[in-house]
């Protein structure tokens, strides 16, 4: 299920990134850490009493004049709304009100989007409660007082978000059970191309997806009797000069594509083979335990002997060794060079992502595992695994019953994964183990 989406918009200076921190500081931890995946402040993670939600930071580079902070700040309201479920629109208590926040405002409130209007720096609920009030004027509802740097009132702000989550919009998109696709990769790498060509190779119905909240260019592609939907995150693009912003924008489409998606199709650009940009959005779909398969598209200009997809293989899997069990494809949108196979590997994908394997005969192979390989042992003890059960899909994931975790290795980890991956294949999906200790 995907986790919502929380964007804060607000002026140079108000405070985003001091709240950034002060919710990321409760960030849920991530199984693995992704190595070359550089984590800046665009997003961040958040848990609150029984919720998850990507909080993302929609401001950017520091704006000199008073002209670029509202275009600056357009953007990011557009940005909010676009990718967000709900938009926290922060201002500053102690600079008042500005003209730039009565034209940002305008603009949330017209988009009809959940907005929460956060009022930060009120660090002395009883000083600053009556300039607290002069926030009504921005026509957003009860304005919510915090102080990001003292965490005052942070709380009472994640119920009200918590709240917004639980509207029906919401849960109707939760139920569509077809299988979403994200595509994803750097700007020109042919996403749009990809898409486009299966659109025409299948002779599909082109519908755009009704009542999708965030955007409007989820397609649905029928196939085989079977409806899919692609999540385009090329299709709207940033007028923004400014790099850094492109960038930005592309990583929040990403990420809030990918939170969406069963599998993530990664496209990269044959001729220029794997980049750092390339590993940064595939990090993000392993961060997220999403089905992930690597295109390398544009192979119709790659000139080529019998070792060229070899040796692109081995830089790509040198370069992603964090995911080996990504699937790869070598394509062209132009030409159509196995489109159809890429469908067929989408289709086994998802069913790997939802594949459940019989607790007697994983426990047989972890025996089996055991015999051929002792489990590590520290200081004279070993390492004792009683059991392991699969307890959830989507990735697949695995608890294991042993003595003591810190007898655990990752090399191990790897080992038992290895012995199930030979077995049962999950190519394509993520598998996450988890560890429990029985005394
Ligand atoms: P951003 O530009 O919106 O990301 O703002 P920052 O998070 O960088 O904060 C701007 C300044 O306001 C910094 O000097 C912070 O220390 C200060 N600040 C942030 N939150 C609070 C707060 O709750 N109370 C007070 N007094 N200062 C704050
Ligand atoms: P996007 O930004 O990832 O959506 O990339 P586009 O789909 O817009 O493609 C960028 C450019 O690459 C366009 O000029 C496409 O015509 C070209 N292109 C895309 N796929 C292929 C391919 O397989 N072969 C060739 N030769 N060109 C391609």
């Amino acid at each position: 299920m995907s986790k919502p989406v929380v964007a804060v918009v607000g002026r140079p200076n108000v405070g985003k990134s001091t709240l950034f921190n002060a919710l990321a500081g409760s960030r849920i931890s991530i199984v693995e850490d992704t190595p070359g995946v550089t984590r800046d402040r665009i997003y961040a993670e958040v848990s609150w009493l029984d919720y998850q939600f990507t909080l993302i930071d929609t401001g950017g580079i520091e704006p000199e004049s008073d002209d670029i902070i509202i275009s600056r700040m357009r953007e990011q309201a557009e940005t909010a709304i676009m990718t967000a479920d709900v938009i926290l629109f922060l201002v500053d208590v102690r600079q008042g009100l500005v003209d730039a926040d009565f034209k940002v405002a305008d603009m949330l409130r017209r988009s009809h989007r959940p907005v929460l209007l956060v009022v930060n720096k009120v660090d002395n609920f009883e000083k600053y409660m009556p300039d607290v009030y002069e926030f009504y004027n921005l026509g957003l509802g009860d304005p919510i007082p915090v102080s990001a740097q003292g965490k005052l009132g942070i709380g009472d702000m994640l119920d009200h978000v918590i709240e917004q989550f639980e509207t029906p919009a919401r849960e109707e998109e939760e139920e569509d059970e077809r299988p979403k696709i994200a595509v994803i990769g750097k700007p020109n790498a042919g996403k749009s191309s990809i898409i486009n060509k299966l659109l025409g190779e299948e002779r599909v119905i082109v519908s755009p997806v009704a009542g999708t909240t965030r955007d409007a260019i989820d397609t649905t592609v029928k196939r085989n009797g079977q409806e899919y939907i692609f999540i385009d995150t090329a299709g709207l693009r940033r007028k923004s000069k400014i790099k850094e912003e492109l960038e930005r924008y592309s990583i929040i489409r990403t990420v809030t594509a990918v939170e969406r998606c069963d599998v993530a199709v990664l496209i990269i650009d044959a001729t220029e083979g794997i980049t750092e940009q390339d590993a940064k959005i595939a990090g993000i779909a392993h961060e997220r335990g999403k089905g992930m398969i690597i295109a390398v598209n544009k192979w119709d200009l790659v000139e080529k002997d019998n070792t060229t997809m070899k040796k692109f293989t081995e830089k790509i899997r040198e370069k992603l060794s964090y995911m080996p069990y990504a699937e790869l494809i070598f394509l062209s949108a132009k030409t159509g060079q196995r489109l159809p196979k890429l469908f067929d590997m989408i289709d086994a994908v998802i069913e790997n992502c939802a594949l459940r394997v019989q607790t007697g005969v994983l426990n047989e192979i972890l025996t089996e595992a055991m015999a051929m390989k002792q489990p590590p042992s520290d200081k004279g003890k070993r390492l004792r695994i009683y059991y392991i059960t699969q307890v959830s899909v989507k990735p697949p994931t695995f608890v294991m019953f042993i003595n003591e975790k810190k007898l655990t290795h990752f090399s191990y980890t790897r080992y038992i994964e290895n012995q199930i991956r030979t077995t049962f294949g999950f190519r394509g999906t993520p598998i996450h183990f988890i560890y429990r200790e029985r005394k």
